[in-house]
C-alpha cells in the first residue's frame, strides 16, 4: 500500500500526545517501523544513550523512492486508509506520525531501496527540512540514522538523563523487542559493543537465552495454552528465575509489546505459589486474541491498551495461566542440565573502527549492513567462526519444544494455534528424553532436620522436607477437591463463636468454603456451628485454624474466586505442615519418590523453592579437579 496522509476525521480519532519523549522511543519506533515491513534481520546501533546518534537498519520491503518524502509528512501511513481500520490494526503502526515526530526534533538521514527496486535513495533532513536527496546503490531495506535529539528543543534536550540512564531504558526496551519477535535477527549494538544478537530462528528459549545468558534461560519454562478464543504462549521463569522488580516481565498483546496491569496482575496471582511474596516472575508472553477485542488506539506510545471485555480476558487468563503451570514440575531442575555445553556465548565482539575487513553474509542474514556499512567492520558470528559454532551448538542443543513465536501474531489469525515457519533453519535439535519414574535415585541423609539430601544422575539434591511435604499435601487436596471429597466430618459439631463481620464473610462465602471442606451454618445471631473441616487438616487446632482462616478470607474479599479458593487451598496446606517433623526413612522414601516423579512445580505452595541441585562438576571445580 502507498504512503498517504490520512484524512482529517481519521486524524481525529486518533489518540493524541507526543511520540517522542525519549530516544527510547526513537528506537521503539524505528523497530517498530521495521517489523511492519517485515524484515528479517535489524541492526540497532545507540552511542551514548542515544542523544547524539541512533541506527536502525533493516532488510524489510524498503521504501518506494518516489513517497520517500511523504513518509516524513505528518500523518502519512501506509498502514491504514480510514478510521475504519482503527479498529482492526494489524501492525505494529498506524499514526503515521513516528517519521514526521522525530524528524522535527533531530537531523536525519535514511537510505532506502524498496524491494525489486533498481536503486534506492538517501535523503538528509534537518528538523523536517529535506538537505539532500539523492538515488544511491544500496541493499533492499532501510536505514535511519537520527542524530542530535531535540537539537532544536533545547529545554526537552535539558530533560534527558545521563547517558547510561537512557542507554539503560533502551537496552531493556531492546530486550523486551527481540523476546517478542524470535522469528526476526536483532543485533544490538551499544556503544560500539553487540550487547545483544538474536538468531531469529523462531525460538523464543533462544532469544532469552540471547538476552538473559544461559542460566536465566534454562529456568524458564515454555508455556503455549489456549481457550476461550485466546491463546497465550512464551516464557514463564519462576523459582530461580524470579526477580525483585518487573523488569524482566514483557507482555505483548498479538505481537505489540504492551503495558498491561491486567496481564501483570494474572500471571502474578497465578504464580502466587511458585514465586516468593514480594517477589516477581519473569516472563515473555504473547496474548493473542481477535483485533478487534482490545483498543490500541488509547495512547500515542501504543504501550498502553484496552480490553473491551476485562472480565472475560482476566477469567481466561486465569484457565490458561492454571494450566500451562500444573505442567511445570519438579525435575525441571535436572531437564538442561545435561544438554548445554558448559560455555555461554552472549556474543561479546568488539567493533573496531576503521577495520575494513569485508563481512561474510552470516547465518543472522546482513546484507544491508555490508553495504552500510562499508566504512566499518561490521561485527559478525562469522567473523570469529568458533564462536559461531558455539553458538549453533548451544541452539541445538535446546530441546525441540514447538516454536513458540511471538510476533507470528502480527497479524493474527488469533484462535488457530498454528506452527509459524521458522525463518533460518537449524538443525532439529536431540529431545531431552523425559525423566520417567524409573530414574534411580538415592537418600544419603536428612541434615538440620530439615534438607534431604538425594543422589541422582550426576547431580545432588537438596530437598527441604517441610516445602515439599507442603507441596505434595496441596496437590493432593487440589485433587481432592476436584472429586468433591476434601470435607472430614467432625463426630461433634463445632460451635464457634464469631463476630457480625466474620457472619457476614462467612454466609457471603458459604459455598466457596464448602468446596474447600468447611461445611457449618448459622447457629443463632453470633455462633456457627462446624459439622465439616478440610480433610488436610486433621483434627488439631480446628477453631484457631478456622480463625485465622477467616481473616485470610477477609483480606481477599476483593480477589477472583477462583484466587481466593487457592489461597484457602494454600492456607490449609500451610497450616497442616509441622516443621522439625521427624520423618521415618520409609516416609522419607515416599516423600521423595512422590515429589521427584510426580508433576508439582518445585516450590511450595507459597513460593519458596522445594529443591537446589549441586551437579558433580560443580563440586568437582570447588575441589580443582
Ligand atoms: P506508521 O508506522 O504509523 O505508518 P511512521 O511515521 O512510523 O508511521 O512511518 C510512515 C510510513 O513510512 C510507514 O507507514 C511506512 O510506509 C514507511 N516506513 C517507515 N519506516 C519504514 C521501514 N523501516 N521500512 C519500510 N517502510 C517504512
Ligand atoms: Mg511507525
Amino acid at each position: 500500500m502507498s504512503i498517504r496522509v490520512l484524512d482529517a476525521a481519521t486524524i481525529g480519532r486518533i489518540a493524541a500526545g507526543e511520540v517522542v519523549e525519549r530516544p527510547t522511543s526513537v528506537i521503539k519506533e524505528l523497530v517498530e517501523n521495521a517489523l511492519d515491513a517485515g524484515s528479517t534481520s535489524i541492526t540497532i546501533e545507540v552511542m551514548d544513550g542515544g542523544a547524539s546518534f541512533m541506527r536502525v537498519t533493516d532488510n524489510g520491503c524498503g521504501i518506494a523512492s518516489n513517497e520517500v518524502r511523504m513518509a516524513f509528512e505528518n500523518h502519512a501511513t501506509s498502514k491504514i486508509t480510514n478510521a475504519e481500520d482503527l479498529g482492526d490494526i494489524r501492525t505494529l503502526g498506524f499514526r503515521g506520525e513516528a517519521l514526521s515526530s522525530i524528524a522535527s526534533v533531530s537531523k536525519i538521514e535514511l537510505i532506502t531501496r524498496q524491494r525489486g527496486a533498481a536503486f534506492g535513495v538517501q535523503m538528509k533532513l534537518v528538523g523536517t527540512e529535506v538537505q539532500g536527496f539523492q538515488e544511491i546503490g544500496c541493499a533492499e531495506g532501510t536505514t535511519i540514522i537520527v542524530r542530535d535529539l531535540f537539537f532544536n528543543t533545547p529545554a526537552r534536550r535539558g530533560f534527558l538523563k545521563k547517558a547510561r540512564y537512557e542507554a539503560g531504558l533502551i537496552t531493556e526496551l531492546v530486550a523486551r523487542l527481540m523476546l517478542g519477535n524470535p522469528d526476526v535477527s536483532i543485533r544490538f549494538i551499544l556503544n560500539a559493543k553487540t550487547h545483544y544478537q538474536s538468531m531469529g530462528d523462531g525460538q523464543i528459549l533462544h532469544t532469552a537465552f540471547a538476552v538473559y545468558g544461559r542460566e536465566v534461560a534454562e529456568g524458564m519454562s515454555l508455556i503455549d495454552e489456549s481457550a476461550g478464543g485466546l491463546r497465550i504462549h512464551g516464557l514463564i521463569g519462576v523459582g530461580d528465575c524470579e526477580r525483585n522488580n518487573r523488569s524482566h516481565q514483557s507482555f505483548f498483546i498479538n505481537g505489540r509489546l504492551v503495558r498491561c496491569e491486567l496481564l501483570t496482575r494474572a500471571l502474578e496471582d497465578a504464580c502466587k505459589g511458585r514465586v516468593m511474596a514480594s517477589m516477581h516472575p519473569m516472563c515473555a508472553l504473547n496474548v493473542c486474541l481477535p483485533p478487534d477485542s482490545v483498543d490500541i488506539n488509547v495512547h500515542p506510545n501504543k504501550l498502553e491498551v484496552r480490553f473491551r471485555d476485562e472480565a472475560s480476558v482476566r477469567m481466561s487468563l486465569d484457565e490458561l495461566f492454571e494450566r500451562a503451570l500444573n505442567g511445570d514440575g519438579m525435575l525441571n531442575p535436572l531437564k538442561y542440565t545435561e544438554k548445554i555445553p558448559p560455555v555461554y556465548q552472549r556474543p561479546e565482539i568488539e567493533f573496531n573502527e576503521g577495520d575494513k575487513k569485508k563481512v561474510n553474509k552470516t547465518e543472522v542474514g546482513d546484507e544491508q549492513t555490508e553495504v552500510q556499512y562499508k566504512q566499518t567492520k561490521v561485527p559478525s558470528i562469522n567473523d570469529e567462526p568458533e564462536e559461531a559454532e558455539q553458538i549453533k551448538q548451544i541452539v541445538q542443543s535446546f530441546p525441540a519444544k514447538e516454536s513458540t513465536d511471538l510476533r507470528e501474531s502480527h497479524a493474527p489469525a488469533p484462535l488457530t494455534v498454528s506452527k509459524p515457519e521458522a525463518v533460518k533453519k537449524i538443525p532439529e535439535a536431540p529431545r531431552v528424553p523425559e525423566l520417567g519414574g524409573d530414574v534411580p535415585f538415592k537418600i544419603h541423609c536428612v541434615v538440620f532436620n530439615t534438607y534431604v539430601i538425594v543422589e541422582i544422575q550426576d547431580k545432588i539434591l537438596f530437598i527441604d522436607q517441610h516445602a515439599a511435604h507442603e507441596r505434595l499435601l496441596y496437590e493432593k487436596y487440589k485433587v481432592m477437591l476436584e472429586h468433591n471429597n476434601a470435607a472430614q466430618q467432625l463426630l461433634t459439631p463445632l460451635v464457634i463463636r464469631v463476630s457480625k463481620r466474620e457472619m457476614d464473610l462467612l454466609i457471603d462465602n458459604q459455598s466457596l468454603l464448602g468446596e474447600i471442606g468447611y461445611e457449618y451454618e448459622p447457629f443463632g445471631e453470633s455462633d456457627i456451628r462446624m459439622r465439616a473441616v478440610p480433610f488436610v487438616l486433621g483434627q488439631a487446632d480446628l477453631q484457631p485454624q478456622f480463625m485465622s482462616m477467616l481473616e485470610e478470607l477477609d483480606q481477599l474479599k476483593a480477589a477472583t474466586l477462583e484466587r481466593r479458593r487457592n489461597d484457602i487451598i494454600r492456607f490449609a496446606c500451610k497450616r497442616a505442615v509441622k516443621s522439625g517433623d521427624h520423618l521415618t526413612q520409609g516416609e522419607l522414601e515416599s516423600l521423595i519418590q512422590e515429589m521427584l516423579y510426580s508433576n508439582a512445580p518445585p516450590t511450595c505452595p507459597h513460593g519458596r523453592p522445594v529443591v537446589r541441585t549441586c551437579t558433580r562438576s560443580e563440586i568437582d571445580r570447588l575441589f580443582k579437579r
